[in-house]
């Protein structure tokens, strides 16, 4: 059978390995694997979540609330915008898939950064557009602008935090490009990490009101599945002024949120100080990463993350540590598909980081 042509130059996602996959390929005792390859919340959510969603659990029967008014009103209330410049989609990267279906098509460019979220690519492929990536590792602005100039891109993807690498951008150099960029230019803002990015340092976050407030152009995502620890919840969210909701709402499916999730967002907002503590904890075990790193003589990306990208020796080589982990349960990222020879590693809990070192240590 033949499939829609634009489909032959993807590449299928490759998603962080399941722990019962890794139970059935090696044998490995369910208990004894560690995983942390998908940058999830290692203390889970909100005991709030779990006993509100006990609550509701006879309630399955019936659609869900369409209006996602809970949810929409709790969100508005925390960054202060209003609820029609909010959308809710399944993960925020389904509002990254809305953004291309609504903005893209045949022919349009879309521009990202040369190792950045693999799903930007995949979803501007589906609608046959044209990828565009800058040189360097690291989001340069000066490079992004240069490389606009010349294509005029639909669509600019902006992911800071960077996914795989973990650095960030100063909130001023990203606004700065922004100024320059056309408003018929969709700049998506990809802030998945974003409450990281605020404790470790503010200059390197940005607020979605200031975005909305200031350009018609951006849409700001954020996502439950990070810090709020419900990534099996699949909740994510886009802010923009109005116009551009409006047109992201003609691509979604209706009931694209299940009650379940929308509880289970709604009521971790409310328990902010779980996440703060989560944030704390996680920057506390990064600096024995880095210490790690230095002591092996490996050189670690600066994160602004829940994870560290080790930049490996060119004799030792990503792939083989990654597959020798997997054989001793310890799940991480292997970013050799991304051309680093790097490994990806979301930072766990004391005793889970504790088993990374004492694994890793004979392998590097
Ligand atoms: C995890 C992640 C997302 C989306 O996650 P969802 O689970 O779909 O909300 C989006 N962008 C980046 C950079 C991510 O790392």
């Amino acid at each position: 059978m033949k499939f829609n042509s634009a489909l032959e130059s993807i590449k299928t996602y490759e998603a962080g390995k399941p722990i019962e996959l890794v139970v059935r390929e090696y044998g490995i005792d369910k208990d004894s694997i560690v995983k942390l390859a998908s940058n999830e919340n290692p203390f889970g959510c909100s005991p709030k979540v779990k006993e509100a969603i006990h609550a509701i659990v006879d309630n399955m029967s019936l659609y869900p609330d369409d209006s996602m008014v809970k949810l929409k009103t709790a969100l508005s209330s925390k960054y202060a915008i209003q609820n029609n410049e909010l959308i809710i989609g399944a993960g925020s990267d389904q509002v990254i898939e809305f953004a291309i279906h609504a903005k893209a098509h045949a022919g349009s460019k879309v521009l990202m950064n040369s190792v950045t979220f693999a799903m930007y690519e995949i979803y501007a492929k589906q609608v046959g557009a044209k990828i565009i990536r800058t040189a360097s590792r690291e989001h340069k602005m000066d490079e992004f602008y240069a490389l606009y100039c010349e294509h005029k891109p639909s669509i600019v993807f902006l992911c800071t935090p960077n996914n795989p690498t973990g650095d960030g951008l100063l909130a001023e150099e990203m606004l700065s490009f922004i100024e320059k960029v056309d408003s018929d230019t969709l700049v998506v803002v990809d802030g998945a990490y974003m409450e990281y990015a605020r404790f470790k340092n503010p200059s390197f976050a940005v607020e979605p009101r200031d975005l909305v407030e200031k350009f018609d152009n951006v849409l700001f995502l954020g996502t439950f599945s990070k810090a709020y620890g419900l990534g099996g919840m699949r909740v994510g969210y886009g802010i923009a002024q109005a116009p551009i909701i409006e047109a992201l709402y003609k691509v979604r499916p209706p009931f694209n949120i299940t009650t379940l999730s929308l509880e289970a967002a709604s009521v971790a907002l409310e328990d902010e100080a779980f996440v703060q503590e989560c944030i704390a904890d996680n920057f506390k075990e990064m600096a024995r990463y880095e210490d790690f790193a230095r002591s092996k003589g490996i050189d670690v990306i600066e994160s602004y993350t829940n994870f560290v990208t080790l930049l490996l020796p060119e004799e030792k080589n990503s792939s083989k540590i990654a597959q020798e982990l997997l054989k001793k349960g310890m799940i991480v990222r292997d970013l050799s598909s991304y051309g680093l020879n790097a490994i990806r590693v979301t930072v766990g809990t004391t005793v889970q980081n504790n088993r990374f070192f004492e694994l890793t240590n004979p392998l590097v």
